[in-house]
């Protein structure tokens, strides 16, 4: 199945100079690069973004980490669209299990991510969990005039290209639900 993904390198990474070796080991793949920017991540985005884990006691700590505040005000991070058969399995199979602890030491995260004392994974790459999030989140992250292939339905709107259908109440389509502000 053709499925979408997001990689994301994250604050660490960037400091770390690793955005290059990340890189590389997804041209080594057969996947289609369809999207990149240079993001800069605000609080907002991040909420939104782990929307999903807003109930952890390390989710305050998780989003001072992905908007750089634990990496010397990094809060710009390289996020990438792929597609491609199969997209999230060989993607994360690059990226490695979500603990850098637990993560195959050959993979990104097992080989450059670490465990901080309060428990936030710093993990140098998000990529997406299923093909589910990978829309959702390729719709959070990019626009559609972003993307280099027809990816998914786009309608116009005030003379622009918007999402058609923007995944949900956790895509960002205008202003920001006061539950991820
Ligand atoms: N995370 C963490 N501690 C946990 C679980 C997750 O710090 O116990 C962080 C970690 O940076 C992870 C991100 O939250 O990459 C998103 O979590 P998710 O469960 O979606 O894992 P992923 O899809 O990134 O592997
Ligand atoms: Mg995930």
């Amino acid at each position: 199945m053709t499925e979408s993904i997001l990689l994301i390198i994250k604050p660490d990474g960037m400091v770390k100079g690793l955005a290059g070796h990340v890189l590389r080991r997804f041209e080594e793949t057969d996947l289609k690069l369809v999207g990149a920017r240079l993001a800069k991540v605000s609080h907002d985005l991040a909420a939104t973004h782990y929307h999903h884990l807003r109930e952890k006691p390390f989710f305050e700590e998780l989003i001072n980490f992905i908007t750089g505040k634990l990496y010397a005000g990094q809060d710009t991070v390289l996020a990438f669209a792929y597609t491609g058969e199969g997209a999230v399995k060989r993607a994360r199979a690059i990226a490695g299990a979500t603990n850098p602890e637990e993560a195959d030491y050959r993979s990104i995260r097992g080989s450059f991510g670490r465990v901080t004392t309060k428990g936030v994974f710093e993990n140098v790459v998000h990529v997406s969990s299923d093909p589910i999030e990978g829309e959702r989140e390729i719709k959070l992250w990019f626009h559609p005039e972003e993307i280099t292939v027809p990816l998914f339905p786009t309608v116009e709107q005030d003379g622009r290209l918007a999402w058609a259908d923007p995944g949900g109440p956790k895509t960002r389509t205008g202003p920001w639900p006061e539950e991820y502000k």
